[in-house]
């Protein structure tokens, strides 16, 4: 039974040179032939966003005026005609992927098994339209299932925040559960990278300026002699807690000048320096240390849809358990300002009626 779907409908968009959300009123997307039209549930609200609305020095493919939100989770309502043997069904659960590659064999990312870093397929919510809408059109390639046990607000913030950090721990860092790991930031990203370390099974020593979320972080399970105290300077704590020497990795889900230069100081000999936050724009490596040390520092970008499907398994299996308030998409500048603010505690999803 088909759903009656409306021509038009109202959106938050970006428009080039404006960095305030526009509300207004746009058209609904048609199917695509190789996807589906998605009615949206849930969207998560990322700092990003605020980044893609105020910083105007973008990529290439960046459209005059479009659709915000890159974290989804929404209901098929149309499935286009070469979409059909997909395994995908009208009703069927989603959440999304907002940059999932073209996946053709000459493309040079997607041949590479980099397709979060395709040019050419859409990029849903970063500079292409995206989920703060009602519906999205999406390719088949952009959507996974969704486990019943999982809210719509918990699967949406999942699709970045959770893969996110996936991605960075289990393929760019390749943490191991013998080792050791020093997390900055228990930020929207990096509390769920703190719950994806203690299921690995690796010790973890956590760093945060906000005391209310180091307490969260013992309570999830972090010991207390792994939390440097907010206001205690981190070099300082490695000293002093002997752990020179211990630390095989350095999580960096804040990316300031101090958490860089404390990263490059307490990093053991070979160790690896994984960069996910970009709070400040530029940053210094000590070259001496980088050599002496023999430092990985290794960037991360988003995630794959393998990363999506994993991510969705160990939440279904509750082995994470992602922090999401509900706000409704209506109240996106006031959710985005709290955000950059730092009064949002974890993640906000953005319901829609
Ligand atoms: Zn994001
Ligand atoms: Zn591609």
């Amino acid at each position: 039974m088909d759903q009656v779907i409306p021509s038009t409908m109202y959106a938050w968009r970006k428009h080039r040179g404006n960095s305030e959300p526009v509300w207004e009123e746009v058209p609904v997307p048609h199917t695509p032939p190789r996807g589906v039209l998605i009615k949206l549930l849930a969207s998560g609200v990322c700092h990003s966003d605020y980044s893609l609305l105020t910083n105007e020095n973008q990529r290439p493919w960046f459209q005059e005026k479009y659709i915000l939100g890159h974290e989804g989770c929404g209901r098929i309502v149309q499935i286009g005609k070469e979409a059909k043997e997909s395994g995908f069904k009208v009703g069927d659960r989603v959440a999304t992927i907002a940059v999932p590659g073209c996946g053709e064999s000459d493309c040079p990312e997607c041949s590479r098994d980099l397709p979060q870093l395709c040019e050419r397929a859409h990029h849903s919510g970063i500079g292409e339209d995206g989920f703060y809408a009602p519906y999205a059109a999406l390719d088949i390639r952009a959507i996974v299932l969704v486990p019943e046990n999982i809210s719509s607000s918990v699967a949406a913030v999942a699709t970045d925040a959770v893969k996110t950090s996936y991605h960075a721990i289990t393929r760019r860092a390749e943490v191991k559960s013998h080792e050791t790991v020093f997390l900055f930031g228990l930020g929207g990203l990096g509390f769920n990278a703190l719950q994806i370390i203690l299921h690995i099974g690796a010790r973890v020593i956590i760093s945060d300026i906000r005391q209310e979320r180091l307490d969260e972080a013992e309570r999830a399970g972090v010991p207390k002699p792994d939390i440097v105290p907010a206001g205690v300077s981190v070099q300082e704590f490695v000293r002093d807690n002997s752990l020179e020497g211990k630390i095989d990795t350095v999580l960096d889900f804040v990316g300031k000048n101090q958490t860089f230069e404390d990263a490059q100081s307490i990093v053991r000999r070979g160790g690896k320096l994984v960069c996910i936050g970009t709070l400040d724009e530029t940053n210094t490596i000590d070259m001496k240390i980088g050599i002496r040390k023999r430092l990985s520092i290794i960037f991360t970008y988003g995630g794959q849809k393998r990363d999506l499907q994993e991510v969705l398994d160990l939440i279904s299996k509750q082995a994470i358990r992602p922090q999401v308030d509900n706000a409704v998409l209506e109240e996106f500048p006031m959710i985005l300002k709290l955000l950059c603010d730092g009064k949002i505690k974890a993640r906000v999803a953005l319901l829609h009626q």
